[in-house]
């Protein structure tokens, strides 16, 4: 028999959540939804893009929503992967084909817990004209510095590929293009942003199109004066004290008050 007073296993106590995700937790879940509106409601997802977060409880799987578009997302979309790009369990759901960017960023970057991919607009051009390099225009932009790598596909698919990252070789080659940096364009097709949480990756991805766009109108007027590393390194590091003011405002702006897996979908 069993002493009486041994106590019972904290986790039979553990309130089930919706979520697909095995053993997530259901605040990550909910904050990854909001996520997923919060893109769109910024205009850096369309009915394409995605958002990702690293599973909290282990480090080697991460947290996506099957394949549908960001703004529909609820919480039982949401799958865990792992770090080969494969759901866990395995499921019968359609599946992002390009979950191979995230995987292997994860992978590669033990710093980064949330990952976006988006084609948003202003960030295309920057990345086909690489003799005019992304940079830091103002000091929301602080954390892109003096120029944003562009990755080239055909680096690593050849000259004939679809422009999609749809396998492990791929996203490793991505991921190395990005290096220890906040955000990597993609030639012909979109970007990808990450963080050290969630709300970083959100707001590098959102503010990564702004700029672009603010640099594009700026070098219509005329020869442009960019942050200095200097300046860019430290609005980066005092804006990156300040994620959860945008955050909340955008949460309410894309989700309304309360949580966001029983409210309205846009
Ligand atoms: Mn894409």
């Amino acid at each position: 028999m069993l002493p009486a007073e041994r106590p019972r296993e904290p986790s039979k106590d553990k309130p089930k959540g919706e979520a697909l995700a095995v053993a997530a937790d259901p605040a990550l879940v909910e904050e990854l939804v909001a996520a997923n509106r919060i893109l769109f409601r910024q205009g850096v997802v369309d009915g394409f893009g995605h958002v990702s977060v690293r599973d909290g409880r282990d480090a080697a799987r991460f947290l996506l929503a099957r394949s549908m578009a960001p703004a529909l997302v609820t919480a039982a979309d949401v799958m865990t992967f792992d770090l080969d790009g494969e759901p866990v369990p395995p499921t019968a759901n359609a599946v992002y084909a390009e979950r191979f960017i995230h995987s292997e960023i994860y992978r590669a970057r033990a710093d980064v817990r949330a990952v976006v991919h988006s084609h948003s607009p202003a960030v295309i051009p920057f990345g086909v004209v690489s003799s005019t390099p992304l940079r830091a225009i103002y000091h929301m932009g602080g954390f892109l510095g003096r120029s944003v790598p562009i990755f080239e596909i055909r680096s690593a698919a050849g000259p004939a590929s679809d422009m999609l990252i749809r396998d492990r070789t791929l996203g490793a080659a991505l991921a190395r293009v990005l290096a220890a940096g906040p955000v990597v364009l993609m030639r012909g097709h979109g970007s990808t942003a990450v963080g050290g949480d969630l709300r970083q990756a959100v707001y590098r991805a959102v503010y990564t199109e702004v700029n672009a766009r603010l640099q594009m109108e700026a070098m219509r007027l005329g020869p442009v004066v960019y942050l200095s590393d200097d300046e860019a390194a430290n609005a980066a590091a005092t804006n990156a004290r300040q994620v959860d003011r945008a955050w909340e405002l955008w949460k309410m702006t894309a989700c309304g008050a309360g949580p966001v897996s029983g409210g309205e979908a846009l």
